[in-house]
């Protein structure tokens, strides 16, 4: 994608410039919120006047430090996590004044207690289920919220303010969803790897507008490559669904090996993918149309979690995916657990292979993994008729 599209090149060095842009904002005052899940009420921290950022650990280099606190069997994602938390080594966990937490899964409820003890954290209470009782039940949580911001940083989130947000936030869902249509087109104009780089980078934007019209601006530039017939994959190349775990730089090693195999990470279900476009819908109480909006996420933390599988149907049918793949990290109970109902709903419905995959953020078993994913790949080309 380098040297073809002048917005990617500015998207891949976002993360440097963002860590310098961000202590600038810090020592004029600005406040900065940590976060680490997609149920965190982000228009909530706008609107308060603060910076949100994403502390969720992609890499295996602070592992090791946080094994010697947390156990070794522990999900990669809460370990990265900790890890940095820990040896101090992430610029955006280090400028952040308040750590936004959710009771989602048991290590990461378990780790906030841990992060709690090293900075200033507010624990919102999650309900595990979608319905009227437990939305009656979030307003109130993301109230309780609303005056923990107030009262550590000293601000009014008014209905103005919380209006504003809500527009810039949708706003940035509108452009990731357009970037990630780009890849509905046959063959996609940019690789999994690539897409992932833009997704992964441009969550560390301090300022939402800017970045808004960097991706807007990857969208055109990438329509205008595939209406000349510019892309790294041919017609054939076998389009894969990504689903499960969230995933990122430093921890792509799946989505690598797929594409260097030969195959097109056409779509990202996960977190940072699909999941994150779904947008506020107008309602008439904004507080309560924001927590509609969280408590839909369909993250397999909720039971039951049907939204995850109609999203997955939907996506498989849009992006023209020829196989899924359901990714999970090692220890992610709720992820392995929901992969059977995963892959019976989707044979029972659209008939794509499927493949699961356990791992972790190690390269240990990346030629076993390469293995698997070769004859997955080989599967799909044989059944669409030839070989990738
Ligand atoms: S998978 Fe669930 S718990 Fe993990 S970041 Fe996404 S929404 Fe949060
Ligand atoms: S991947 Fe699973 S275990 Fe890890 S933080 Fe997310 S929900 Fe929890």
């Amino acid at each position: 994608m380098r040297d073809v599209c002048a917005a990617f090149d500015e998207i891949a060095g976002l993360r440097e410039k963002n860590a310098i842009a961000l202590k600038v904002a810090k020592d004029r005052g600005r406040k900065v919120v940590g976060t680490y899940c997609l149920f965190s009420p982000v228009e909530l921290i706008v609107a308060a006047g603060a910076i949100p950022v994403s502390l969720c650990g992609t890499s295996a280099t602070p592992i090791p430090a946080a094994e010697k606190v947390l156990p070794r069997s522990l999900c990669p994602l809460i370990k990265s996590s900790y890890g940095f938390a820990l040896t101090d080594t992430c610029p955006f966990f280090h400028f952040s004044d308040l750590l936004l937490a959710e009771t989602t899964c048991d290590g990461k409820k378990k780790m906030y207690e841990l992060l709690a003890q090293m900075k200033p954290l507010h624990l919102m209470q999650l309900p595990q289920v979608q319905d009227e009782a437990a939305l009656d039940y979030w307003v109130l949580e993301l109230k309780r919220l609303i005056t923990r911001l107030e009262e550590s940083f000293g601000v009014r989130i008014t209905p103005e303010k919380l209006a504003g947000a809500v527009l810039l936030l949708n706003e940035e869902r509108r452009s990731l969803k357009a970037l990630q249509d780009v890849l509905k087109r046959r063959p996609a104009p940019i690789s999994g790897i690539d897409l992932l780089t833009v997704l992964h980078n441009r969550g560390f934007t301090v300022d939402k507008r800017e970045a808004i019209e960097l991706i807007d601006r990857l969208t055109t530039e990438l329509t205008e490559l595939s209406d000349q017939g510019v892309s790294p994959f041919s017609d054939r190349t076998p389009r894969i669904l990504l689903t499960g775990v969230p995933v990122g730089i430093g921890s792509e090693k799946v989505v690598r090996l797929v594409e260097e195999l030969g195959g097109s990470v056409a779509c990202f279900e996960s977190c940072g993918g699909y999941k994150k476009v779904d947008p506020v819908l107008p309602g008439n109480d904004l507080l309560r149309s924001i927590a509609e909006k969280y408590l839909r996420v369909p993250c397999s933390c909720m039971s039951p979690n049907t939204g995850r599988l109609q999203l997955l149907e939907k996506l498989v049918r849009e992006f023209d995916a020829d196989g899924v793949i359901d990714l999970t990290w090692q220890g992610c109970h709720t992820y392995n657990v929901e992969s059977f109902s995963v892959k019976r709903h989707l044979q029972e419905t659209v008939q794509v292979p499927f493949l699961q995959i356990e791992t972790d953020y190690s390269e240990s078993d990346t030629e076993q993994l390469k293995v698997r994913i070769e004859a997955f790949l080989e599967v799909i080309g044989t059944r669409r008729g030839g070989r990738p």
